[in-house]
């Protein structure tokens, strides 16, 4: 992969996170060694103008993603890129079904205009691409994410270690007093514990 000196290769992770889990975390983790990425930010969305009403406060779900990145200098927690050079190479993580969604996103068509993609796959989604995304998969994939050249304009697909796991369930399982240790990171746990989060009378 050609390198231009001094350009860094950042990968960004939005997402809901309510509350965060290893699914996100795992598949951060693996796309930031594979692709040797300088960082990988994570990148709560306040309010998502595209799904439900989060049901932590969003002060809540980012104090909560600070816990689960804490302890990985790799990983940060950012709010966004003003500070980025032209030429720093950014990939925009999704999972398969926030990229099936992409259609219903304001401008969706110019965002490979600003970066890369990489669709991590999730064991629970679906498999079939909607109609909309067709032509731009055709025109933009390239097999092997690590062959993604440039600072823009293409799209991959990641293969990380699949993790099940979505904060619906883990929602649905704190509602009904099951555990979810391990599911969320220790901290990230005793912090939905001391906060009441997501039991059912909330
Ligand atoms: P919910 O169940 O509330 O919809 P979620 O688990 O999908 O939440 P989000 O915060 O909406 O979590 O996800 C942020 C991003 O991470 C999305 O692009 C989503 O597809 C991706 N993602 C979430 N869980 C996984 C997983 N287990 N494996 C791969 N990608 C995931």
């Amino acid at each position: 992969m050609t390198r231009r000196s001094g350009a860094r290769r950042i990968g960004i992770l939005g997402g809901t996170f309510d509350p965060v889990h290893i699914g996100h975390l795992r598949g951060a983790l693996e796309v930031t060694e594979m692709l040797a990425l300088d960082e990988l930010r994570l990148v709560p969305n306040a309010r998502p103008p595209h799904r439900d009403t989060p049901h932590s406060s969003s002060q809540d779900r980012l104090a909560m993603v600070r816990l689960a990145v804490q302890d990985v200098p790799q990983l940060t927690l950012e709010s966004l890129r003003s500070e980025l050079a032209a030429d720093d190479q950014l990939f925009l993580l999704m999972g398969w079904d926030a990229f099936c969604g992409l259609p219903g996103w304001h401008r969706w068509e110019e965002l490979l205009e600003h970066c890369h993609i990489l669709v991590l796959q999730r064991p629970d989604a679906g498999s079939e691409a909607p109609e909309a995304l067709r032509d731009m998969l055709a025109a933009r994939s390239v097999a092997d994410p690590q062959a993604l050249e440039g600072s823009c304009g293409q799209i991959s697909f990641v293969w990380q270690a699949p993790l099940g796991v979505s904060a619906t369930r883990i929602r649905q399982s704190l509602a009904s007093g099951r555990s979810v240790r391990f599911l969320v990171p220790d901290a990230v746990l005793a912090y939905i514990n001391a906060h009441g989060l997501y039991r059912a009378s909330n």
